[in-house]
């Protein structure tokens, strides 16, 4: 398989290099070809401007998402957009790599996402009508594919745990599992999650490495997260609420959107 690991560390002697290490590792002993994304080591620029739409009359007022889809459309997005989105296209495997910052992604990552998921590529896909609400949600340009996290975290597992102070790891990634990853049609694999990380020694390390081989050697058989999918009956169409015989009564957990709630 074709797999693309996007990472975002700005530090090349870091946990989270040493960690891409492996999985690359890993990845070429059984047999995928690997492209990686460094944001940093490229100096990705993360803002949206209007320098991301140089057919964009310069009177005119910026809408980004109009922008967005006219660019794609023209085929006027910037080369290093282009290029980032053609990687996606060849990867049957996608892996967004970084340490929890602030409980979410570091900047540059999203700006990633927020440049390179174009509208018309990753958003305002497909056929809106009473019966449809677009192509996403398990349906879109992605479908077919695969994608995982790999997260390093300061903070102990027990905290990020169903009563951790910090909230479920799976409520804080659900945003970039379900909004970023599934929105655009990957199936999307539980995340690889290394925590309490920065007094790791050689020996955590190893074990860590270990984990993160297996998940590698084990990329195509994982069973993905059950994401309900937005267009499969689930979900009343336009309110795009979950039916009301579904899911537990009076809860408003993201595993509602779980096909077998946890
Ligand atoms: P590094 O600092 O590079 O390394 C961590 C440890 O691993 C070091 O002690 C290093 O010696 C050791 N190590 C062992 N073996 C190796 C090896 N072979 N190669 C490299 N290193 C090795 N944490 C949270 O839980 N929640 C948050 O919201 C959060 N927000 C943060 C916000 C900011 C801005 C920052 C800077 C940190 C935040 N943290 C948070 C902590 C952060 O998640 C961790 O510091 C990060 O995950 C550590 O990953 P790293 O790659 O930077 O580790």
């Amino acid at each position: 398989m074709n797999v693309l690991i996007v990472f975002a560390h700005p530090d090349p002697r870091s946990l989270n290099a040493s960690l891409r290490a492996v999985a690359v590792e890993e990845l070429e002993a059984q047999g995928h070809s690997v492209e990686v994304t460094d944001l940093y080591a490229m100096g990705w620029k993360a803002e949206v401007d209007r320098a991301d739409f140089p057919a964009l009359d310069p009177d005119a007022r910026l809408k980004v998402a109009t922008a967005s889809g006219d660019a794609v459309a023209a085929d006027t997005l910037t080369e290093d957009v282009k290029a980032e989105q053609e990687k996606l296209l060849r990867a049957e495997v996608l892996i967004l790599q970084f340490p929890l910052w602030w409980f979410t992604m570091p900047a540059i990552l999203k700006g990633w996402v927020d440049r390179v998921y174009a509208y018309g590529f990753a958003y305002g896909v497909g056929e809106h009508s009473d019966h449809r609400w677009g192509d996403r949600y398990g349906e879109g340009m992605l479908a077919g594919k695969r994608a995982m996290l790999i997260v390093t975290t300061g903070g102990w597992e027990q905290h990020y745990s169903p009563r951790g102070i910090n909230g479920p790891i799976d409520d804080l990634l659900f945003p970039i599992n379900h909004g970023i990853l599934h929105y655009p049609g990957y199936d999307v694999l539980p995340p690889f999650v290394t925590y309490r990380v920065d007094r790791l020694d050689e020996a955590g390390f190893e074990q860590a490495a270990e984990r993160l081989r297996e998940r590698m050697r084990t990329l195509d058989s994982t069973p993905p997260i059950p994401f309900r999918r937005q267009n499969g009956g689930d979900y009343l169409i336009p309110s795009l609420e979950l039916r009301p015989d579904l899911g537990a009564a009076g809860s408003s957990s993201f595993k509602l959107h779980l096909q077998r709630e946890g």
